[in-house]
């Protein structure tokens, strides 16, 4: 889980998957996805195939239904919801900057779990060979 919230090689949980760690560092979402091609440190392939990332849309969209679910429950909880004042409206306009504020996170989020999803940790990668996308 540690390093998966710190977005390191799911093979050999120690090359760092992006070029700079954070985020939010750069201007705009030029560099949001700057990565090695390759793991700096057991070799493993990150975009394991042509178009591998066209998956992680359907990731960062159940992470944001996830962290929406959860801010409309605080949301409820602590500010409430009623149908005879605009509160819902408040909750969306909440939600939807939260959102925007979290997407170079989630874009580099989803990505992570989609590959940890696909290639498992290997504590012997210096003998091995990386993974092959052929499952
Ligand atoms: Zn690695």
């Amino acid at each position: 889980m540690w390093s998966m919230f710190t977005m390191k090689c799911p093979r050999c949980r120690r090359g760092r998957m992006f070029t700079n760690n954070n985020p939010y560092k750069k201007f705009g979402l030029r560099h949001v996805f700057d990565m090695p091609e390759n793991c700096f440190v057991c070799h493993q392939r990150y975009e394991m195939e042509t178009g591998f990332w066209y998956g992680t849309g359907y990731v960062s969209y159940a992470l944001a239904v996830a962290i929406s679910v959860a801010t409309f429950i605080a949301w409820w909880v602590l500010i409430g919801i009623s149908v005879d004042d605009n509160r819902i409206f408040a909750w969306l306009g909440f939600n939807a900057a939260i959102l925007v504020l979290a997407q170079p996170w989630l874009m580099r989020f989803s990505r992570v779990l989609y590959l940890y999803f696909f290639v498992r940790y290997d504590p012997d990668y210096q003998v091995h060979e990386p993974q092959k996308f052929d499952a």
